[in-house]
């Protein structure tokens, strides 16, 4: 028999890319879907789910300021566009029979409730799951900001932060050295000080400063979501220092492992 959810309230970031699939731009239907069973099947255990949507898919407000706007300004439509994905994502979980609400951090009331940090936790006590839209509302930060601010107000037990490609935080850049390795488990400060790409530094010292796990994992493989929330460990914990290994090593014989290839 399937053991029991290890969580009762997970954060899911969910990037742009994640949502591209195979694709070089925009949202790849099929995709999405995938995503929404598989919030479905968690929903389904019991584990209250909140997703932090990108845009990178879309747009990113650093591109902008690259090609000389300004950059608040590269920001602000960067955060519009995660409103477009979470609508996206909304309509896919309500086809599938998830009851969704999207909160905005910008008013887009046509379309979404405002954030209200009450509200989205009644939403979830009541057993819908909510997206989160437009980031933490204001630009220089990041959605990934957003996940580590909203996991944290929420009171959720982890980020679930799911990748595109990889199987969870590698010791180098496999583009620049092939030989890279998966790390089954680091601590935010290694993550940190070795400049591995969890998530951007900003979001990773509010997690680091409050205690927050983050399980990085590769969205392709389409059970390891379920497989996260039920205690199995998938890709790379990111957990602070006492919890986890001190190099960043892979766990001794009789601890879990990580179930990369
Ligand atoms: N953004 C922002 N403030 C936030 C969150 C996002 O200004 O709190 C903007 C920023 O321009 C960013 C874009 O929205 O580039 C899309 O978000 P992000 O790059 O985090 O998306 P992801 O990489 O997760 O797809």
């Amino acid at each position: 028999m399937a053991s029991a959810p290890r969580f009762k309230r997970v954060l899911l970031k969910l990037s742009g890319e994640a949502l591209m699939g195979d694709l070089e731009y925009g949202t790849d239907p099929a995709q999405i879907e995938r995503i929404a069973a598989q919030v479905k099947e968690v929903r389904q255990h019991g584990v209250e789910v909140a997703v932090v949507v990108g845009a990178g898919n879309i747009y990113r407000g650093l591109e902008g300021a690259a090609e000389g706007m300004d950059r608040a300004t590269a920001d602000y439509m960067g955060m519009l566009a995660t409103v477009l994905n979470a609508l996206t994502l909304q309509d896919a979980l309500e086809k599938v029979g998830v009851d969704t609400r999207v909160l905005s951090a910008m008013a887009v009331t046509e379309v979404a409730e405002p954030y209200i940090r009450r509200r989205a936790i009644r939403h979830l006590e009541k057993g819908r799951t909510i997206i989160f839209a437009a980031g933490t509302g204001n630009p220089f930060f990041t959605t990934d900001t957003a996940a580590a601010l909203r996991a944290l107000e929420i009171h959720a037990e982890a980020i679930l932060m799911a990748k595109n490609g990889v199987e969870g935080v590698l010791d180098a850049d496999p583009s620049v050295n092939p030989d890279a390795k998966l790390l089954p488990e680091i601590s935010h400060r290694q993550a940190i000080e070795r400049g591995l790409r969890v998530m951007d530094s900003t979001a990773l010292s509010l997690c680091m400063d409050n205690d927050l796990p983050i399980y990085v994992f590769n969205m392709a493989d389409e059970r390891n979501i379920d497989r996260i929330v039920r205690g199995e460990r998938v890709g790379t914990l990111v957990s602070s220092e006492t919890a986890s290994n001190s190099d960043g090593a892979a766990p001794k014989p009789g601890e879990p492992a990580g179930t990369t290839p």
